[in-house]
């Protein structure tokens, strides 16, 4: 028997009719190229939408159309968001920080018929133009009066593409699964992959990173999300801060920036705010050596790559506490949170860093298990790490235009590449990436704990361990640190320092220090180089 609800789809249309209508008057505040305090309502945001919407039509674009940005954090960024989507095309969000043949590859893959590019990545489309046979046209994120020169061809200002457009746009009726977006996963094996988002998975997902015991976000927010809207959509915060009606701040280009970063949050009163270990580890060291403070920012989601402890004191020594969480592009991105309940609120202070370390529990929508080498389940003790395997509604059951079968089981769970182990209380601990585990005379080492732990000393600025080949063990870790501003760290030291905070056979075989640790676009470590970079290194 059916229910006799109405059969209203999930859309981001609905995001944004809503908030065009209940918050019209909450603020949207960017940094530019042109301009370093850009400021709008919700409703002015929308209006230029619909002109953006009049622009795609007029310009030949029709459903399922992608439609590439390659762009910061800013208001223009959020209305591609919406018109695109809205209109029923498809928002390709390309990360600028990969390397050229891979932006390449990925344009050509996803055949983007135009491409909305901020004005410092011209030079590259230039260079690439000749190459991109889908593309028909471009347009610069900027104002006539602030266009760079160029040669590009069919390319447009971003204001006068939308400037003579009516402001009333008949959104067409989508239906909910039809795709809103797409993100390539930054590919350090093989090619990079498409991950092509709905309209309904991304109002759930929204949703649910709403929720108390998630972002806890409300109309009182003022929500600065540092992590790029070129890379899963900004961890949702696009559709969820518009969904509440909260605040939003966009940092533009400067979102490694500790003295823009600490301006905009003190200025908009920002109180909430999400980014990767390196964004706060660069807002903390900022504070330290200007001495300037962040009064209104009180709390901070930060996951992407492992988060050690220290770091998430060091925050709280200015006042902000730090939520972990974990997921992946995949996953759009949101898998688990880690929230402090009122149990934790009421443990020694020993027992809250035991557990705020961890990656938290599955929010609802995401199942979690783990599982062994022969695809069985593993307990949930907190001892037994496996192979991590997902599923639900914003999970990704395919790759766009796959050439490869995709990381999805017979029964539709979708496998990470994550090792971890999670406990009687649902609480998951990610102990590497399946590819970086080091195995160690039959053991697995987990190189993520032996980083967490060795960052905790003050003349350690970063840290990677990695495995190199041994011939009695097989595997022993490896100790790549780049020294903290101004320390020299003596590397013997640095060992001694991990004895009785990590199992004493997991301490590194040695400690290298080097100026700089190789990053992915994503600005995760990259081990894969690394691993090349120490293939012939032999413990003296
Ligand atoms: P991406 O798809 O580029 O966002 O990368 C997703 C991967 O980042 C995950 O599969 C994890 O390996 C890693 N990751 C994300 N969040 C965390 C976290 N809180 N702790 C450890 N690793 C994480």
């Amino acid at each position: 028997m059916h229910g006799l609800m109405m059969d209203m789809p999930l859309t981001i249309t609905s995001i944004m009719r809503h908030a065009d209508t209940v918050h019209r008057d909450s603020e949207i505040v960017s940094v530019t190229a042109d301009n370093l305090q850009h400021r709008y309502s919700y409703g002015d945001a929308f209006r230029r939408v619909r002109q953006l919407a009049n622009a795609l039509a007029k310009s030949g674009l029709v459903m399922g159309d992608r439609i590439a940005t390659l762009a910061w954090n800013d208001y223009r960024h959020f209305e591609l968001y919406y018109a695109v989507s809205c209109a029923g095309q498809v928002c390709h969000t390309v990360n600028p920080r990969l390397f050229p043949e891979q932006i390449e590859y990925i344009l050509n893959h996803a055949e983007d018929r135009w491409v909305f590019l901020d004005p410092m990545f011209v030079p590259l489309m230039e260079q690439m133009q000749n190459r991109l046979p889908s593309v028909e046209g471009f347009v610069v994120l900027t104002s006539q009066q602030n266009m760079p020169s160029h040669n590009l061809r069919n390319c447009h200002n971003y204001e006068s593409f939308i400037g003579a457009q009516a402001d009333i746009f008949e959104w067409p009726d989508l239906h909910e699964n039809d795709a809103s977006s797409l993100c390539y996963t930054s590919g350090t094996t093989g090619n990079p992959k498409g991950v092509l988002y709905s309209h309904r998975s991304t109002v759930l997902h929204s949703l649910v990173g709403a929720l108390p015991d998630v972002m806890n976000l409300s109309v009182d927010d003022v929500v600065m999300p540092i992590v790029p809207m070129f890379h899963v959509n900004a961890w949702g915060t696009a559709y969820s801060a518009p969904m509440i009606g909260s605040k939003l701040v966009l940092p533009g280009a400067k979102m490694a920036d500790g003295e823009t970063l600490v301006r905009l949050i003190n200025a908009e009163k920002v109180n909430y705010s999400l980014g990767v270990p390196t964004i706060w580890l660069a807002l903390v060291n900022y504070l330290e050596l200007s001495g300037e403070t962040v009064k209104s920012l009180k709390t901070v989601v930060v996951g992407g790559s492992a988060v050690p402890l220290s770091l998430m004191q060091a925050l709280e020594k200015h006042g902000i506490w730090a939520n972990v969480a974990w997921g992946m592009t995949e996953m759009s991105p949101l898998g688990s949170y880690n929230y402090q309940t009122a149990d934790m609120r009421r443990s020694t202070r020993q027992q809250i860093d035991q557990i705020r370390i961890k990656a938290g529990r599955n929010v609802f929508g995401v199942e979690m298990k783990i599982v062994d080498q022969n695809d069985q389940s593993l307990p949930r003790d907190g001892q037994s790490s496996g192979l991590l395997k997902v599923r639900g509604p914003w999970v990704c059951s395919g790759y766009y235009r796959a050439e490869e079968p995709t990381a999805v089981d017979t029964d539709g769970w979708f496998d990470t590449g994550d090792m971890a182990s999670i406990d009687g209380q649902g609480m998951l601990t990610i102990t590497d990436r399946v590819k970086d585990v080091i195995k160690s005379g039959g053991e697995w080492i987990s190189s993520i704990d032996i980083e967490n732990a060795v960052m905790a000393h003050p003349h350690v600025g970063e840290a990677a361990v990695i495995g190199i080949a041994h011939e009695q063990w097989t595997e022993r870790p490896l100790l790549v640190i780049v020294p903290a501003d101004g320390a020299t760290p003596d590397e013997d030291a640095i060992l001694a320092f991990l004895k009785g905070k990590i199992a004493s056979w997991w301490i590194p075989d040695a400690c290298i220090l080097v100026d700089n640790i190789p990053h992915t676009a994503t600005g995760k470590i990259s081990k894969k180089d690394l691993r090349e970079q120490f293939k012939d290194f032999t413990p003296s």
